[in-house]
């Protein structure tokens, strides 16, 4: 993406081995370049292909921010009205990266006051890690030797880069049902983040339907029913997973209301206005059933971006890298640090990644001082 540098390219001393390396390019991977960069670790960052593939599995480079509109809650960004903030964007950010600015592409018309888009915040980051000397790689990382030292980092394009210290940021991907019309949709109706979405005009005081029977999906539901005129939660079976006080909250909410045992066979909606309805059907006895809404959110869990460690590192149940030292990044391996949904199931939110981004730094600049490197 944007000034991505091929590996080549990049000065790099030969045979000397990397400070820091840092996979990942959302809010926790900038904020660590950029933590890491201004304590002169002169770091590199591995941000991801700008590849489909991974667009439609939910992990491009920028993370979930990439696949969202306006970031409402992302503190230091109150709404604004164009043009001072195409201004601003234009002044900011680098030329060769604006073509993937959504506000510079396409400025919104009128005199609407409108909140960041996800993918400008990440712009609006990387530039910041770029101003201190971050040198960014557009490749990604598929395998790290943990028993060497320095570590050894193997880059899809074969190349091996050598680490002292490694910050792993490469996030979560929300879960998806894999239809066809889900996709279509996407960012027209359908968003897995109500938090990040739910306030947007199309959603008000409209009929939104939720997917998902667990804790997500109740506090998903719960959020939007501040929103939406009714919420439905379609859930596969006839009993909630989520705690029994969450379960509470959403069978008590007059807003909500839980379409049991049923399935989403399809997303319906036109090119004029994204999602307009769903189609149901029955788990019990494969009936058919419709449903006019405005929004459609996933909350059928997320799938933390560890494939390439291979269990290498020590997770939790659900595939989350652990922090082994109280409110510290460290992982299990000495040296390896985690920041972002990638260590965390719990809040899942750009500004608490951007938070643990800044530990990691931290973490890994406190760590190379006491090994005297
Ligand atoms: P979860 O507990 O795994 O629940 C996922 C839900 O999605 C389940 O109801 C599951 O149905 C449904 N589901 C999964 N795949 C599906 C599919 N292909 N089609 C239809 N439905 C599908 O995930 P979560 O709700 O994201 O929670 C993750 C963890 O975070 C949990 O430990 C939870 O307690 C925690 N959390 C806590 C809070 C809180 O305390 N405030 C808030 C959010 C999350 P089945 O039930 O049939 O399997």
């Amino acid at each position: 993406m944007g000034v991505s540098l091929n590996l080549k390219t990049i000065e790099r001393t030969a045979y000397v081995a990397e400070k820091v390396v840092i996979v990942g390019s959302g809010p926790s991977g900038w904020t660590a370049a950029i933590y890491a960069a201004r304590a002169s670790l002169n770091p590199l960052v591995f941000e991801g292909q700008n590849i489909q593939e991974h667009v439609d599995a939910g992990r491009p480079p920028f993370g979930q921010l990439a696949l969202t509109t306006e970031v409402e809650n992302y503190p230091g960004f109150p709404f604004f009205t164009m043009p001072a903030f195409v201004e601003y964007l234009r002044g900011a950010i680098d030329e060769k990266m604006q073509y993937l600015s959504p506000v510079l592409l396409d400025p919104p018309k009128g005199d609407e006051k409108h909140a960041v888009t996800g993918p400008d915040l990440m712009l609006l980051m990387k530039q910041q890690a770029l101003n201190f000397g971050t040198r960014v790689v557009g490749d990604d990382i598929v395998d790290i030797d943990v028993d060497a030292k320095p570590f050894k980092l193997t880059a899809a394009s074969g190349e091996v880069i050598e680490a002292h210290a490694v910050i792993i940021a490469t996030g979560a991907s929300a879960n998806y049902l894999g239809l066809e019309s889900e996709t279509t949709y996407k960012n027209r109706g359908v968003s897995a983040c109500a938090v990040c979405d739910g306030a947007l005009p199309r959603f008000r005081n409209q009929p939104l339907v939720v997917v998902g029977g667990g804790d997500s999906a109740v506090e998903e539901a719960d959020y939007l029913s501040k929103f939406a005129s009714t919420v439905y939660m379609i859930h596969r079976r006839d009993e909630l997973r989520a705690s029994k006080i969450m379960a509470k909250r959403a069978l008590d909410n007059p807003k909500i209301e839980v379409v049991w045992s049923h399935t989403v066979d399809t997303v319906l909606g036109d090119d004029e206005n994204g999602v307009t309805g769903v189609r149901l059907k029955s788990t019990k006895d494969e009936s058919p059933k419709e449903l006019a809404c405005t929004g459609f959110f996933l909350a059928i869990g997320h799938t933390p971006n560890t494939d390439f460690l291979k269990g290498k590192l020590k997770t939790n149940d659900k595939g989350y890298l652990t922090w082994t030292v109280p409110f510290r990044t460290n992982t299990s391996v000495d040296g390896i640090f985690a920041a972002g949904d990638v260590s965390d199931d719990h809040y899942r939110q750009a500004v608490t990644a951007a938070g643990s981004g800044c530990s990691a730094a931290l973490d890994a600049e406190r760590w190379l001082t006491a090994q005297g490197i």
